[in-house]
Formats: C-alpha cells, sequence, structure tokens
C-alpha cells in the first residue's frame, strides 16, 4: 500500500464514483490559510491544489471584521505579494487570491473596504458569528440573537433582518459566491436565490457545513442559480474536497451541469 500523502492518494481523492459515474473538481476557491486561521500556508494549499490536479486554487481567508482572525489590510497586501511570487514558482495552476468578506449590517454590508478591491481576484461573502462592524453593539445582538435562535421556529422577523443584509451585500459588490448561505443564520433562501441569478452570484455547497437541505437545492435551482462547491478547508489535506456535495446533488435530484466546478470524468453506457 501506497504510503499517505503520495501522488496516488491524491489521484484516489480526486476522483468520485457513485451511481454509475465518476466524478471530479476542476477548482477550489473557498480555501483557509494560516493567515487567518487555517494551518497551513497559501504554497502549501497550491501543492495540495497540484496534487489533486486542480486547474485553479483560489485563497480566500476571513474579511476584517472578523474578531480575532480577519485579515487586515496590510495582511492582505502580503498576501498578494505571496501569490504573485507563487504564480511564477508553480505554472501549471492558476492561483488566485480571494477573500471570504463577512456579510455586516448597514453601509455595503461588506467589511472590505473598497480600496483594497485592487489587491483581490474575487470576492466570496458568508455570514459568521463574531464579526464587528462600525456599529459593535448592533453587530453583537445579531450574532447572539442567531445563535440563540432555533433555525426555522419563531425566526421570521430575524430572517427578515439576516436576508436584508445578504440582499445588501449581493447588490452593492461584485460577489462570485456566496458561502454557505443559511448557515448560523435563519434566512429566505429563496428571495437570496432570485437576487443571486439577478447579480449572477453562484450558490456554494459547503462541504464543511451542510447548510443547505436537499429541497433547499431544488427550491433555490428554480430560480435558475448556479452553484460552486467549495471546501473551506481549513488545513490543506481538505483542499478539493467534493464529495459530500455530489452526495448532496445526487439526494437532491440537481443536474451536475449546474455546479460550475463538478467534472463528469466517466459515466457507464
Ligand atoms: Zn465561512
Ligand atoms: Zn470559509
Amino acid at each position: 500500500m501506497m504510503p499517505a500523502g503520495t501522488a496516488a492518494d491524491a489521484a484516489h481523492k480526486a476522483a468520485y464514483s457513485v451511481g454509475g459515474k465518476t466524478y471530479g473538481i476542476a477548482f477550489d476557491v473557498h480555501t483557509h490559510t494560516r493567515y487567518s486561521h487555517g494551518k497551513g500556508s497559501i504554497e502549501d494549499n497550491v501543492k495540495a491544489a497540484l496534487a489533486l490536479g486542480l486547474e485553479r486554487i483560489g485563497i480566500s481567508d476571513h474579511g476584517p471584521a472578523h474578531i480575532g482572525f480577519g485579515v487586515s489590510r496590510r495582511k492582505l497586501a502580503a498576501m498578494r505579494c505571496e501569490v504573485d511570487a507563487l504564480k511564477k514558482a508553480y505554472p501549471d495552476i492558476e492561483i488566485q487570491l480571494g477573500v471570504e468578506a463577512n456579510i455586516m449590517g448597514g453601509g455595503s454590508a461588506l467589511d472590505i473596504h473598497p480600496d483594497d478591491l485592487g489587491l483581490l481576484d474575487y470576492v466570496l461573502a458568508g455570514y459568521h458569528y463574531g464579526a464587528v462592524g462600525k456599529k459593535p453593539l448592533a453587530s453583537m445582538w445579531r450574532s447572539f440573537e442567531n445563535f440563540v435562535t432555533p433555525q426555522g421556529s419563531g425566526t421570521r422577523g430575524l430572517a427578515a433582518k439576516n436576508t436584508r443584509d445578504v440582499v445588501r451585500a449581493l447588490r452593492s459588490n461584485n460577489v462570485y459566491a456566496l458561502t454557505h448561505p443559511g448557515d448560523k443564520s435563519p434566512v429566505d433562501l429563496k428571495e437570496i436565490a432570485a437576487v443571486c441569478t439577478e447579480t449572477g452570484t453562484l450558490v456554494e455547497l459547503n462541504t464543511s457545513h451542510r447548510s443547505l437541505a436537499p429541497a433547499d437545492i431544488m427550491d433555490m435551482a428554480a430560480y435558475g442559480v448556479s452553484f460552486i462547491i467549495g471546501s473551506d478547508a481549513h488545513v490543506p489535506h481538505r483542499v478539493g474536497d467534493f464529495r459530500s456535495a455530489v452526495d448532496l446533488i445526487i439526494e437532491a435530484g440537481l443536474e451536475p451541469s449546474r455546479v460550475v466546478n463538478l467534472k463528469i470524468i466517466e459515466q457507464d453506457e
């Protein structure tokens, strides 16, 4: 048997056979590093992606409003330099710098300063507890409300407020993908799907947290959205992890072609 971490091991992780089809993932733009609270370096994630044969890898650490591990403007500039150097060292893969911006209340509803957008190749947006904006008490109160409210019960007022923030974030920014919608906060997924279609924002199927039930996926799909699989890897060996998303789309009955980074490598006749 080959020891873990070899090329053969990576090739095995790169393909997943189920229901007469073999699936693969083309790229992964939702990965974290030590710049926020991941365990590996940018280069570690690049190497992991190369071993899987990915055509593109994106680094998307947490936006600056996150207490404790949000990336400052200074860190973003350092990350840009590091990514540009790695692009020269690893020409066989496209390496991009992004951010997982925090969805906040008020303003543009994201914690990325417009002046910093020039450092980035793309922006992901997601809701997280503990992101504190210009109105710290309001941010902390919302985190508390979302934390203590069981999803799906008595959440209509709160869901309306959360949904309004997501919609504002999508309409005021160029958001490539919405990460783990509905995770950690109740929202109106149908309204969000309609706005994602309007703004051309991809809806993430996150393989670290399962935020969407099969029925949610089909409800959102009915609005014409496209989906993207994100590993949300916080350790290099999880980069490109896509299998649970394949199981989920099969369970939901979603056509694989609706997922922009899912490949069908082989199919039984
Ligand atoms: Zn997240
Ligand atoms: Zn993440």
